[in-house]
């Protein structure tokens, strides 16, 4: 008979506290900033879309090494709402209640790869779904984590600022959101939704030293190195 392979633990966030945050999946929303959507070439308030990471994406190392196929790898500093009670249809007015936690997390992407499957229509996996794509910092609980949906959000790379703004100005909300990704699919304990990232966005290189930070939330360091061959 053949052998059965062996399923791989899920991958794990710590949670502030010393729990841990296994995750299911990693659903990420587009253009949810005014300013950023502008710089992206785009106006208006849409509907929010979504596109996903693989659970494996996330990377809590602080180490993260340069993706194969790109020469233009992006930051985009990002709230993320780590999901403890999952649902379907979830109104607005409930959906806080469906929030496990907060983190700081970076959607990075491969702005090019990206940048060519848009002009040909084809998918964003490959720009956006890649391998340590979901860096990821500390979960607060949400009743530890202070007014998130008000907070500064702001990134630097070397010390330098390259994003910042306010939770406040996200086009659509942490509960409105939840809203919208809870009509298309069923939300379960272990789901994270990266928010949205606001303007700002620009290359790193091996060697940057990226510092992501939210108030009331723990920063996230990460380092970006060498990938080994
Ligand atoms: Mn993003």
């Amino acid at each position: 008979m053949v052998q059965s392979i062996q399923a791989l633990p899920a991958p794990v966030v710590a949670v502030q506290g010393g729990a841990a945050f296994p995750v299911r999946r990693i659903y990420c929303v587009g253009r949810n900033y005014a300013e950023h959507a502008k710089e992206m070439g785009f106006t208006g308030r849409e509907p929010p879309f979504f596109f996903m990471k693989p659970a494996d994406a996330v990377l809590t190392s602080g180490r993260m090494r340069y993706p194969s196929l790109t020469k233009d790898l992006h930051h985009e500093v990002e709230l993320v709402v780590a999901i403890g009670r999952g649902g379907s249809g979830i109104a607005a007015a409930d959906a806080l209640s469906h929030v496990y936690g907060y983190a700081v997390g970076l959607d990075m992407t491969r702005r090019d790869l990206q940048s060519d499957m848009k002009k040909q229509g084809r998918p964003w996996s490959i720009g956006k779904g890649f391998d340590e794509s979901a860096p990821i910092g500390t979960i607060v609980p949400a009743a530890q984590a202070g007014d998130v949906h008000h907070a500064a959000i702001e990134l630097t790379v070397n010390g330098q600022p390259r994003q910042s703004s306010r939770i406040d100005r996200m086009i659509w909300s942490v509960a409105e959101i939840i809203e919208h990704a809870s009509a298309a699919w069923t939300l379960a304990p272990g789901d994270l939704i990266f928010t949205g990232t606001p303007e700002g966005v620009a290359a790193v290189v091996v060697g940057d030293r990226l510092e992501a930070r939210i108030e009331g939330l723990p920063p996230l360091a990460v380092e970006v190195v060498e990938r080994e061959r």
